[in-house]
């Protein structure tokens, strides 16, 4: 809804034809006009540069690097648009087919972490083509008033009246937005999404940040399990495995809560959680035979099986 609803209230957008960007609800420039009207001299004008532009995108990019080193993908799975997307169609997909993504090579178990089945319907079909279609649609046109201004685009959508690049942007965009959420949402987040990738790199770099740990001197109870958090997770991961191997891991926690629901009468609790510092070593550390274990008390009273 913010994606959506940020160009309508001016929280952030950039208009190509006034030519700079609006911030909650403000004009954001470089105030380089007042140069040009000979209103400033070229030192004013320098340090408008440093303050209205430089800064603050360094500032974001800082803080960015700061999270995404301390607490890895949280962007991703908790904020940006993109994921909302992955998460609806993945689940609708398991409706339809059984398997989250037309990639997955072997269906799902049908039992979900709480108990209850979802058995796949191809009945579902209709109902998926028109949501990933009507989600290419309304992406397409909220990129569009990212760049123009939204009453001009929602008033000529509504009174058909759309010039041609409107028209042509809107319909390039519709299909490749469909052919991207179908066929490569995931290969997005995993390998094109600049974002994605730089916040990844970032949690890489500290082997002590936030991530799923996984409990494995407790291993011996998922033996009744059907690998619930590996037929949860969005990103088609196996949550078990070390960090390497979960590097776009968007810290979404469904993996953690699957396990909660599979093990909700093990008095122990869930094997999966988030950790950090020491405790995350053995999931960061751990790796071409290199392990450190667990520390005592990683995962609180259950953890000395
Ligand atoms: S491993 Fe867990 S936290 Fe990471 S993306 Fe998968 S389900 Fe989400
Ligand atoms: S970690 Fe939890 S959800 Fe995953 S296989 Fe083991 S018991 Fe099941």
């Amino acid at each position: 809804m913010l994606f959506v609803l940020a160009p309508v209230f001016d929280l952030f957008r950039l208009d190509l034809n006034l030519k700079h960007f609006f911030f909650l609800g403000m004009h954001w420039t470089l105030g380089l006009d007042d140069f040009v009207a000979g209103k400033i001299d070229v030192t004013q004008a320098a340090i408008n540069i440093v303050l209205r532009g430089g800064l603050p995108i360094l500032g974001t990019i800082a803080l960015g690097a700061w999270v995404s080193w301390k607490y890895g993908r949280l962007y991703c799975g908790w904020l940006c648009p993109h994921f909302s997307v992955v998460e609806t169609v993945n689940q609708l997909m398991r409706r339809t087919i059984g398997r989250q993504s037309l990639w997955d090579r072997h269906a799902l178990s049908e039992k979900n972490a709480d108990g209850t089945i979802t058995r796949a319907n191809p009945f579902y079909w209709p109902v998926l083509l028109a949501l990933v279609v009507a989600f290419a649609f309304v992406w397409a046109i909220v990129l569009l008033t990212y760049l123009l201004p939204p009453t001009e685009i929602y008033g000529n959508l509504w009174h058909g009246t759309l010039t041609r690049n409107q028209g042509v942007f809107l319909g390039v965009g519709t299909v490749a937005f469909f052919v991207e959420f179908m066929f490569a949402r995931h290969l997005f987040c995993r390998y094109a999404c600049a974002v994605g990738l730089f916040q990844s790199i970032a949690w890489m770099g500290n082997r002590k940040a936030m991530v799923i740990g996984f409990n494995r001197r407790r291993v011996d109870e998922c033996v009744d399990c059907n690998s619930a958090c590996d037929n949860i997770c969005p990103m088609r991961l196996n949550p078990r495995k070390i960090k390497r191997l979960i590097f776009t891991c968007t810290q979404c926690g469904q993996c953690a809560s699957a396990c909660s629901q599979v093990q909700i009468d093990n008095p122990n609790g869930s094997l999966l959680k988030w950790v950090e510092r020491e405790c995350a070593l053995d999931k960061s550390a751990r790796d071409f035979g290199h392990h450190d274990g667990i520390p005592d008390d990683c995962y609180g009273q259950d953890q000395k099986k």
